[in-house]
Order: C-alpha cells, then structure tokens, then sequence
C-alpha cells in the first residue's frame, strides 16, 4: 500500500504532526539534546485504537516506525528520522486500586505520574531516580533505582500488559495470558510492540530514610571497597547507589562544598530512621563524610532529587556495564576517572542489583544479568553543546579503562546504539529465545528503533535505525 498520511490523520482522534507545523520542532525535541532527529510524521496518539492505526499504518506503507514513551532513551531510541513516531505522551492516565495495591499506568507517562497518584494511598511502584524519565522505556528495559534491593526491578512488579503487536492485534499479556510474551518484555525494550498500558503491584512505601552522604575525593578508594563489604550482605530493606558528582551550587548543600567533585552513597531505607541508622552503623567506621544528607523524606521527594540538576536539553552521552566486583585495579581506574569529570554535571553511578533482584533467576525473565552486583553507568553530561567532544571522550575513556573487569553485558537502558554483538552479550543464554519470539510476533522487524533483537534467521536489522553516528 502506498502511504497517505491525510487518510490516517483523518481517523486518529490524537494529532498527526508534519514538518512545517507550528509544534513540530518542539514535538519532535529529545531529553537528549546531543540527539537531533526529524520524524515525517509524529502521531500524538490518545488511545489504544489510535496506536493501532499507527501501527498498522507504519506497516502496510513501510516506512520506519518509533515507539515513545518518556523521550528520555540516551541514543534517542523514541524517536527516528524520516519514520512515524507513535507518541504516547497524551496517554497518561493513572489508576490505583487500594484494595489489591495494584497501579495501571498509561504507555505514555513518566515515573511522577505515578509516584504522584500512588502516594497519597501510602504506596509505591520500584522504578529509577527521576521522575521525568518514562514508564515505558525504564520498564521494558528493566527498571533499576531506589527500591530495587527491597522488591527487585520494576519488571518484577510488573502484572499485566495491554499491547499492539506488529500485525495490529491488541492483546493483554501476563503469566496467564501470553506468557512467552510476558517473560520477552520483561527486559527486551519495545521489540515487541506499543504498550498502551502497565499493571503494576505496589508496596507500602511511604516516607523513606534517605539521602546522599559524601565524601572528599581523596577517600573514593577506600569507600569504594568498604560499600563493596557493605551492600552485598546489608539487608535488602536499603538500597545505595554509589556516585561521583560534583556538588550542585544550591543552597540545600553548605555553600563551601559548592562545586567540589566527591564520591557519595544516595541511600534509600524502606524502614524507619531508627531501624536505618542501625543498619548503617557499620558507616560510622569509614572515613567521615563531608555531608551526611540521610532523613525521613517523602518517597516521591527522592524520587524527584535529581529532576532540577538535569532538566531536558542537556548534551548525554551514556557508557554502561554490568560489575560484579569492584577490584582494587578498577578501584583505581575509577577514582582516576571520577577525579577528572570534565564538567560540573558529569557522573558514574553504580546502581545495586542485588538482594530483591537476585530472587529471580538469569532466565526467569528476558533481564539475564541477575547475579551481576551492579549495573555501572558513566554519563558525560553538560548543557553547553560545545563540551560535547569532551563529555564524549571523558566516558569513552573512563569506560575503556574500567571495562576489563566488568561482565560482558551492559544494562540496556544505559547504553547508546552499540551494535549487534553488544545486544548479544547483553542478553546472554536468553538471546536465542528473544529472537526465536522477534521471529514469531514479529517477523520483518517493524519495531526495531530500539536495542533491536533481530528475528531467528534474519542477517541483521533490515534498515538503520539510526543516521547520526556518534
Ligand atoms: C536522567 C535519566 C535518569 C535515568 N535513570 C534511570 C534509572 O534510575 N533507572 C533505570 O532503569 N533507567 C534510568 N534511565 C534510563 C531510562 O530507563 C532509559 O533512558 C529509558 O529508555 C527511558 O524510557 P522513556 O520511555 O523515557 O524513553 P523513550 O526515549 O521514549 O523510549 C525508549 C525506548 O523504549 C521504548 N518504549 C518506550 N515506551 C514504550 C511503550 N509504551 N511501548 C513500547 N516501547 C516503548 C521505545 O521503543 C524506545 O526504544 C535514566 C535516563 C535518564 C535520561
């Protein structure tokens, strides 16, 4: 079939937006600002039957096809060039069932739409560490942050699904219905279809004990090694990541560690202060922090901490692995490379996927990677398009220097568009399954603007979805 794009705006409910209109460039604008692409259509969708129209649009006319969530994927996987971009982001409606603690979330929101409608019943889904950052992508890549030690990812919260396959079918998945589909899109991304809407299970998480504590640079090795010791046997009701930052200038930190680069732990406890403090008191023993920033905070506070220090339009560039253990060789890496940050927003975080997520095995779910202690990230960040070469080259060489003594595979939604075997790695003993499933649901590959599995039996993904190398 040939495309008319005027017979498919005719019947969406939603907008369909085309180059030349007025909302166009702000439409088609990424969190990403390092990622600059130009849709030939982007469809505002409103509902499940707009999607499949979309969907089936995209299709029968062949043209390249995007799924967005959030907008906020490092390689800028919501979005593609001269393709159709489904954008979810009209499709935000959130509903909590106090009785059962179960959430049904619409494809298109971002984590504080949720954390907004779930808190007043005194409950909480798992999910990242911002809360602009989307549902859609966060979930079907894993979903890593907070409250991962005390109930594992956000997919193993995950219930149910409602989606639109690639032949335009829509069809609720869970372990009854469509379990082979269940266990795909619990860590392969948008390679099955549009979700239009999540069911998750929430948890009694109200008010947590939380907050960064930090440290002067010069203790980052011996920290590193005794938050090793300390977050593989601590109990999973805390969680904590470990950063290198430079101090924001604002006024919730005393004005003399204004811009000075640290290490630090951001703790979350689901537990009171009291019980916390306990468990952190092998801490009183490290080196004395600069700062200590732990207390009783709404869930949605911290949720939201990270949110004013990155805002959209910031230059991303992303570098990620799995880690098992941190070696005194790599120790050594890191604490060379997060003393040279080459700019005030640049970060590494080592986010623990231990405790809760260790209950699940490698093949449980699409998610292989669960007996790995960390998922690393190294961000080179900064607002200023000018400093991209050099937030560029910072992470590429702080990753070459840390990567021999990590595993083989990298968190997908930390990483940027880095081929095949990459991907491969990444799922493990579950690649062979995921493409067996690409090749069934999805045979020509309409959804591949994403960490792309390519079906059983095809070469490779049949067209780039990419056109800006980086
Ligand atoms: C500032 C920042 C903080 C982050 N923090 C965390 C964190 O704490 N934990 C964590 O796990 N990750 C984190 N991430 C990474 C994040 O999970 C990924 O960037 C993710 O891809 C974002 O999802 P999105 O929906 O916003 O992205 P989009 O760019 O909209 O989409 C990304 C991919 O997801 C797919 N997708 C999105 N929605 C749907 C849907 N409804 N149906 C089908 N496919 C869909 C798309 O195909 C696309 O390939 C963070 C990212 C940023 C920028």
């Amino acid at each position: 079939m040939t495309e008319n794009h005027a017979d498919l705006k005719a019947k969406l409910r939603g907008d369909l937006i085309l180059p030349g209109d007025s909302t166009y460039d702000q439409a088609r604008k990424l969190y990403n600002a390092m990622i600059d692409k130009k849709p030939r259509l982007i469809a505002r969708c409103v509902d499940a039957a707009d999607v499949i129209l979309c969907v089936n649009y995209a299709r029968d006319s062949n043209i390249l096809l995007a799924i967005r969530g959030g907008g906020h994927n490092g390689p800028g996987l919501g979005s593609c060039d001269d393709g159709l971009v489904i954008d979810l982001s009209r499709m935000r409606g959130v509903r909590v069932d106090p009785a059962t603690q179960t959430v049904q979330v619409g494809g298109g929101c971002v984590w504080g739409d949720v954390d907004h409608a779930t808190h007043v019943f005194g409950v909480a889904v798992p999910s990242g560490i911002i809360s602009t950052t989307g549902v859609g992508g966060l979930t079907l890549g894993g979903g890593i942050g907070h409250l991962s030690r005390a109930f594992g990812l956000t997919i193993d919260n995950l219930l149910a699904l409602e989606m639109v396959l690639a032949d335009g079918s829509f069809v609720t998945i869970s372990e009854q219905q469509h379990p082979d589909l269940f266990w795909a899109v619990r860590g392969g991304g948008g390679n099955f279809g549009v979700v239009t809407s999540f069911t998750f299970r929430a948890h009694p998480v109200h008010t947590v004990t939380a907050g960064p504590m930090f440290w002067a640079m010069e203790d980052a090795p011996e920290i590193m090694e005794r938050y090793e010791s300390f977050i593989t046997t601590a109990p999973n009701e805390i969680n904590g990541f470990f950063a290198f930052h430079t101090v924001p200038p604002i006024d919730m930190f005393p004005k003399d560690f204004h811009l000075r680069k640290v290490c630090g732990v951001i703790w979350c406890s689901v537990a009171d202060p009291d019980r916390t403090r306990q468990m952190l008191r092998p801490t009183e023993k490290w080196p004395k922090p600069l700062l200590d920033g732990v207390g009783p905070m709404p869930m949605p506070v911290l949720q939201s901490l990270f949110d004013g220090l990155y805002p959209p339009g910031y230059q991303w560039y992303w570098k990620a692995d799995f880690v098992d253990h941190l070696s005194s060789e790599s120790i050594a890496q890191h604490a060379k490379f997060g003393e040279a940050m080459p700019t005030a927003f640049c970060t590494m975080h080592l986010y623990p996927i231990n405790g809760a997520v260790h209950k699940r095995n490698a093949e449980d779910t699409a998610f292989s990677f669960r007996r790995s202690k960390w998922a690393e990230v190294i961000v080179g960040v900064d607002p200023d398009p000018a400093n991209k070469g050099t937030i560029i080259r910072w992470a590429k060489d702080y990753w070459s220097a840390v990567h021999p003594y990590a595993a083989p595979g990298a968190y997908i939604n930390f990483m940027m568009e880095e081929g095949a075997a990459r991907i491969e790695a990444t799922y493990g003993i579950n690649y062979p399954r995921l493409r067996r499933l690409k090749k069934q649901y999805d045979p020509g590959n309409l959804f591949r603007v994403n960490q792309n599995v390519v079906p059983e039996g095809a070469v490779k993904a049949n067209l780039s979805a990419r056109a800006q190398p980086l």
